[in-house]
């Protein structure tokens, strides 16, 4: 592949420190499922751009009258049936191909995605978590149990967990939802242990992924950004690439199969 120098550069630099550091974690954002071809919430072409901000307040509102969310959820809005046709079309693109290949190799420890899309799993990786839940499941917001939706019957509404007889409700966290206990536990277990997170896509201003970051550089860890935009983040990491991780993932990986001898 061509890439210009100071990028190559860039490329160099980041393959380098990974190979230097014990526990790699990456943590992605909206940027690389937008390279997939799903809608960014804002923005031009942005769901709430086109359809208006979501209820600030949707946790709240499901806690109040689950029976009435879930009547909404089988009919479906504007936003929410554009949202589901663009989930259900995507395919992984290159970037969550080469974060698979960089976990198969031993450089990459887990994924930290605010995604819900489901792509870490179908190009292959297996260390992820969802902190924002993952659009094709189901959840017991009691005590955390997972289904995917097409292996969970709902015959009454709103559906009753059968361990516990808590609430069902969809695993991506809506607004007002606290961060599954489970999912957020596995992040600060992974942040603890991580000398170099790598930000792919993300612009890390919603907590608590926003604090991963910083929690790495305090505990003296490298932070490697993959954007083609400047962030918050960028003037605390320790090396830029300034590129679509569809570009920028693959020729990372190059690099490391080389620096490794595993070319
Ligand atoms: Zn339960």
């Amino acid at each position: 592949m061509d890439l210009a120098p100071e990028l190559s550069k860039q490329l160099d630099e980041a393959a380098r420190v990974i190979v230097a550091s014990q526990h790699v974690v990456a943590l992605v954002g909206a940027g690389l499922s937008v390279e997939s071809g799903i809608p960014p919430f804002r923005g031009p072409g942005g769901l709430w751009t086109k359809y208006g901000e979501p209820d600030m307040f949707g946790y709240q509102r499901f806690l109040e009258d689950p029976k009435r969310w879930w009547q909404e959820r089988i009919t479906r809005t504007p936003a929410y049936q554009e949202l589901m046709e663009a989930l259900e079309g995507a395919r992984p693109n290159p970037g969550h191909y080469a974060l698979k290949e960089m976990e198969e190799l031993g450089f990459l420890h887990h994924i930290i995605t605010q995604n819900v899309d489901n792509l870490h799993y179908e190009a292959g990786s297996r260390a992820v978590t969802e902190i924002h839940g993952n659009y094709r499941k189901l959840r017991c917001i009691r005590c955390n149990t997972r289904w995917p939706r097409e292996e969970f019957p709902i015959t009454e509404i709103p559906p009753r967990c059968p361990h516990c007889s808590g609430l069902v409700k969809s695993d991506t966290v809506m607004f007002g939802e606290p961060i599954p206990s489970d999912a957020l536990e596995e992040c600060i277990r992974q942040t603890a242990m991580c000398d170099c997170m790598l930000l792919v896509g993300t612009s890390a201003v919603v907590y608590p992924a926003a604090g991963f970051p910083v929690d790495v550089k305090r505990q003296g860890g490298k932070l490697i950004e993959v954007n083609p935009m400047e962030t918050n983040l960028t003037d605390l990491c320790d090396v830029v690439i300034r590129a679509p991780a569809g570009k920028a993932l693959p020729a990372l990986v190059e690099r490391l199969r080389h620096l490794s001898g595993k070319s």
